[in-house]
């Protein structure tokens, strides 16, 4: 593909993406395909010689696009938002065209040096302290990962990656019943074993009991175990619970262990220096992970993880075999000694062009109104009969559940819900997803994609109740009774 054939392919191509994203309301949110349905259009067997752009566009059109969930439709309330923006897009593209391996700085030097300034800027933007180093990780998945790691290194003295985990003591982990479940693979995959995961009960409002986490720590020390890693959750996904980090962090610290502070979702909404209450204590932590893909309007994967000891921390990681060495050393920072991937690419830059074309004053005015916005709606829910918000808004999420009489039994509420939940997705014009709050089926609602407006939130409000009132129209709605 010549120069030239190449511009005319990518302004095709821009055109189509600025007409997606004018237009991306017009699609249902959540795909309406069935299993198998675009496998079944799909060759089983590549093309042995070129086939024209315009022949994979046209399918991308009509055989991808059609079974695509739109993560950017503003009325995407589901999980957590995967947010992208054109700020990210632009830098996205040029990534792509420059195709660096950021591996090391001398295979990029602005990258890491990029890199370590974007991720200053985001660190004081979330008020961590100066002393905290961030590098970019893929997921918060990965980032809590790499945290465990260092932690069991910390606890082994370095054993771990020399001699391997057996014949040492038994190492321990801790975090709340509400963490998120990659907390325990990171405990799985890092060797300590799912079995040696202490998940500590929370209290009314969703925090680690921090008296329980204080006693199991002490048996277990007891018992001749090592406590390697505490977690504290800053915004759990099932309802956002919060733990408070000083407390956890001051049991941890006594004994020696990592404290980790998983703020994948909330850490974004730190921004706001009328939340930074919430991160009391974070000064304390050891690591924090907090994901601009989710809710700072940066394309996956953007994954921001702060040590606080980032000599500690790179001990765990480092190897140097003769083809990696460069002139410059250990002069400069080399982020493939960062985490477990060597290959790198250049995320810095959509993050640094995210903060840029937006200021901090606008990402903070959208992070203020979705959580404004959902706590306006679940307050709209509340007065409405019929609707139970069933956990306040933590930042923007909160839950809720239909009850269409109040004499039904938990499980026919649970089954009802369950159906309302597929009606209201199947119609596609908003998108939720649901969780279990206390054993009982909940329907979440999260605002916080880069462009929803009141009046998408409203939307999806309307499409709830429409929703509701069908479902109990329906002839067998009452379970049968
Ligand atoms: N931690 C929390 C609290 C989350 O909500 C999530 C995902 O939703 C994760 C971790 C995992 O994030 P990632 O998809 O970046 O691995």
């Amino acid at each position: 593909m010549g120069a030239n054939d190449f511009r005319h392919k990518a302004e095709q191509t821009i055109e189509w993406i600025a007409d997606y994203l004018a237009s991306v309301d017009d699609y249902p949110v959540r795909a309406q395909t069935r299993p198998g349905e675009i496998a079944a259009k799909l060759p089983a067997l590549p093309p042995r010689t070129p086939e024209p752009f315009e022949a994979v566009m046209r399918d991308f059109r009509d055989i991808i696009m059609p079974g695509m969930t739109h993560w950017q439709h503003p009325r995407f309330f589901a999980y957590f938002q995967g947010n992208t923006s054109e700020p990210s897009i632009l830098a996205e593209m040029l990534i792509s065209a420059v195709g660096a391996q950021c591996m090391s700085w001398e295979t990029s030097p602005a990258a890491t040096e990029l890199e370590i300034r974007v991720l200053e800027w985001l660190r004081d933007m979330v008020g961590l302290p100066d002393g905290f180093a961030g590098s970019i990780q893929d997921t918060a998945s990965t980032a809590s990962l790499c945290s465990l790691i260092a932690a069991r290194e910390r606890a082994t003295e370095g054993r771990g990656n020399e001699d391997g985990l057996s014949g040492g003591p038994t190492l321990t982990a801790y975090c709340s019943e509400e963490a998120h479940c990659s907390i325990e693979r990171a405990v799985r995959l890092g060797g300590i074993g799912s079995q040696h995961l202490r998940r500590i009960p929370v209290d009314e409002h969703g925090a680690m009991n921090v008296t329980v986490l204080s006693e199991r720590v002490r048996e277990d020390i007891a018992g001749g175990a090592r406590p390697a890693w505490v977690v504290a959750s800053l915004g759990g996904t099932s309802y956002g619970a919060m733990d408070l980090v000083a407390p956890i962090a001051e049991v941890a610290r006594e004994v020696g262990a990592w404290v980790h502070v998983d703020a994948a979702w909330a850490g974004s909404a730190l921004i706001l220096p009328e939340l930074r209450h919430l991160a009391h204590g974070l000064e304390l932590a050891d690591s924090v992970v907090l994901n601009p893909h989710k809710w700072l309007f940066t394309n996956l994967h953007c994954s921001a993880l702060f040590v606080r000891r980032a000599d500690e921390y790179v001990r765990a990681f480092a190897i140097q075999p003769e083809y990696l060495k460069t002139r410059h050393g250990d002069a400069v920072v080399n982020f493939r000694d960062w985490g477990i991937q060597l290959g790198r690419r250049f995320r810095a830059l959509k993050l640094w062009f995210v903060i840029r074309m937006f200021g901090v004053d606008e990402l903070q005015r959208r992070i203020r109104q979705h959580i404004a916005w959902a706590e306006r709606l679940a307050g709209a829910m509340q007065a409405t009969p019929g609707f139970q918000v069933v956990t306040e808004p933590s930042l923007s999420l909160f839950t809720f559940r239909y009850v269409p009489d109040v004499g039904w039994p938990d499980p026919e509420v649970d089954a009802f819900n369950e159906r309302l939940l597929m009606r209201i997705n199947d119609a596609g014009r908003a998108y939720l997803s649901h969780t279990r709050v206390r054993g009982r089926y909940v329907i979440r609602f999260v605002v916080g994609q880069t462009n929803t407006t009141w009046e998408d939130v409203e939307i999806g409000w309307q499409e709830i109740r429409r929703c509701a009132t069908e479902e109990t129209a329906r002839p067998s709605a009452s379970g049968g009774r």
